[in-house]
């Protein structure tokens, strides 16, 4: 029998993450009771058909009384709005953690709303896919992931405590645990998923707007790469806007330095530099290699679901 890591876990915004992170937790059997809370009505129905928790509420206050962990499941920009709302019923001693892909501008949003009795650890499972809702949640989105958090520089006991304990809760839903600072998972966010959505939205909107081309002829010959970029471009509207406009210093660093390789690749191009092409497509399999033998690998073949979205 796992023992119980968080009596009461709170989880306010019951979509892809926080439903998959309450089925995750009751399946390691490390929570006793969950209440959530959701501004969806429609949302809230769900939660309660598929008996995903004990209660389900529109009022984030009323859900967090009395829990040990409280989770922030909401898109980027509403965390602010989401933490204001539930600060009145915070316990004190509780942890509060997020599931933010963004997590400088999350972390202050989170330090300003909340009462300093509790213990603020901002986190980032680095887990996901393109669809939303509680439906699309699942057990094992978690599993062989990793998860990134990013606590406060206090270096205090009890705070360092309720980090470790946070840690060891996701270790128990199968998820592999890294300590990093905010301003760093930013621009490594910014590069290994930020710009990938960037391009993959603007490939698809390029080939959309292409007059010589029809409609038709992008569906029927997808298969030639294109078919990749628009499942990642199928991706949740509201999530994609306010993480480029959270993430913007990184995104537009990251952006600029992409945007100058892609005009030396054009050059080369250009001037028939087969050379220098060869080379940069040399090294890029050797990376794409190298993220297959890290278990990175994006068509889970254990679960048949693609996980890796952030
Ligand atoms: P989702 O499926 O759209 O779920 C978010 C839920 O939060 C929706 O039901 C939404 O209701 C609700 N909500 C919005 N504002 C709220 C508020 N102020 N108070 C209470 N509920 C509110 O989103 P998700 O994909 O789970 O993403 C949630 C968070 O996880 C985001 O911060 C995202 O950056 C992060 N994340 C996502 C992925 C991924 O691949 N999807 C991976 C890692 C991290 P409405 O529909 O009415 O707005």
């Amino acid at each position: 029998m796992a023992q119980v890591v968080y009596p009461k876990v709170a989880v306010i915004g019951c979509g892809l993450i926080g439903s998959s992170l309450i089925r995750a937790a009751r399946a390691a059997g490390v929570v006793e009771r969950i209440a959530v809370a959701d501004a969806s009505e429609a949302v809230r129905k769900r939660v309660a058909e598929l008996a995903l928790a004990d209660t389900v509420t529109a009022d984030p206050a009323e859900a967090v009384t009395d829990a040990d962990l409280v989770v922030f499941a909401v898109p980027v920009l509403a965390m602010a709005e989401a933490a204001k709302a539930a600060a009145p019923g915070l316990k004190p001693g509780a942890t509060v953690t997020d599931v933010g892909s963004v997590k400088a501008s999350v972390a202050e949003a989170l330090d300003g709303a909340l009462p300093k009795s509790v213990f603020v650890v901002p986190g980032h499972p680095i887990a996901g896919t393109e669809q939303s809702g509680p439906d699309a949640g699942f057990a094992e989105l978690f599993q062989n992931r990793w998860v990134i958090l990013t606590p406060q520089r206090r270096e205090d006991d009890p705070y360092l405590e309720a980090v470790q304990r946070l840690a060891d809760f996701w270790t128990a839903l199968g998820a592999h645990v890294e300590r990093m600072d905010e301003a760093h998972h930013d621009l490594v966010l910014a590069v290994t998923s930020h710009l990938p959505h960037l391009i993959a939205y603007n490939i698809v909107g390029t080939a959309a707007d292409l007059e010589e081309v029809t409609q038709a002829e992008v569906m029927k010959y997808s298969a030639g790469g294109f078919r990749d970029f628009t499942r990642i471009a199928a991706s949740d509207p509201t999530m994609w806007r306010d993480i480029f406009l959270a993430n913007r210093d990184a995104v537009l660093e990251i952006l600029g330095r992409f945007t100058e390789d892609l005009q030396a690749l054009s050059r080369a191009i250009r001037w028939g530099e087969g050379d220098k092409l060869f080379e940069l497509f040399s090294r890029t399999r050797d990376i794409r290699r190298g993220v297959i033998a890290a278990g990175q690998e994006t068509a889970a073949p254990d679960f048949g679901r693609d996980r890796s979205h952030t």
